[in-house]
């Protein structure tokens, strides 16, 4: 019987292209974006709903940060994809590589071999972006991973519960040696009672991980999603230094200075 051969896995992108990283531990660095399509989250706040779902085409820019984007059919070769960052990697130029969505996760399988090829092209570190709710993938790609940074969603304020999955992953996380920080969403509606059972899980892996309290971006017309008023900033801030060490808050900043 002839052996079958699996045909190599393909991705499924919403776009590739190079700007400045908005959030988190990184804000303010040069970084190449690769985003994933699909996710299988349904936050409130979810400003990326065009990334729920492949499109037929994605958009890859030639230039790092000229915006002349190319269209290439869904889903691409993983050489193809692997051009696009080394078109993008000009020299000096980005500090990382980040993996995003969408939830970058649910393309395990393709980024178990692409990753490793992108490790023999380059030595920019690899980021991962992620909803931080799916640790089975998550262990299949610690070895190929820099740094991570995992949201933990509040129920009050996405209206998704993933607790025990957070836990999971954030374990992993600290079990690994890589760098990773905690990025929590808050709106009018957050409910401090789930703040510091974010507080105690984080403390629990390692109280060192940072956490970053990140205001949600009003939406228009969007009744759910409310900005935190500043004086409940400030108190929940407080409240989580009581768990963990570092808390900062920031806002998504690519929005502040018109980037994508
Ligand atoms: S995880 Fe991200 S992309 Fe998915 S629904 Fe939530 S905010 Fe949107």
């Amino acid at each position: 019987m002839a052996t079958q051969i699996a045909a190599p896995p393909k991705a499924r992108l919403i776009e590739v292209f190079s700007a400045i990283q908005g959030e988190g531990m990184n804000v303010g660095t040069r970084q190449i974006f690769i985003r994933f399509a699909l996710c299988d989250l349904r936050c409130h706040f979810c400003d990326s709903a065009h990334t729920w779902s492949v499109p037929e085409v994605c958009q890859i820019e030639k230039t790092p940060g000229w915006r002349d984007f190319e269209t290439h059919p869904n889903p691409v070769m993983l050489t193809d994809l692997l051009s696009w960052v080394e078109r993008q990697n000009q020299p000096g130029l980005h500090d990382s590589i980040s993996l995003t969505g969408g939830e970058p996760l649910l393309s395990a399988p393709f980024l178990v071999q692409f990753l490793p090829e992108v490790r023999s092209l380059t030595d920019l570190p690899i980021y991962l972006e992620t909803g931080g709710h799916r640790p089975e993938q998550l262990s299949q790609l610690l070895p190929y991973l820099d740094s991570i940074g995992m949201d933990i969603k509040l129920p009050s304020v996405s209206g998704e519960n993933r607790w025990q999955a957070h836990q999971e992953f954030l374990q992993l996380c600290g079990n690994s040696q890589l760098e990773v920080f905690v990025k929590i969403i808050i709106s009018s509606q957050t409910n401090p009672a789930e703040l510091e059972q974010a507080g105690e899980l984080v403390a629990s892996v390692n109280p060192a991980i940072p956490i970053f309290l990140q205001p949600v971006t009003a939406l228009p017309g969007e009744v759910l999603v409310v900005v935190p008023a500043p004086d409940r900033v400030l108190e929940w801030q407080a409240l989580m230094k009581r768990f963990v060490k570092q808390v900062r808050v920031i806002p998504q900043t690519h929005k502040m200075m018109n980037q994508l």
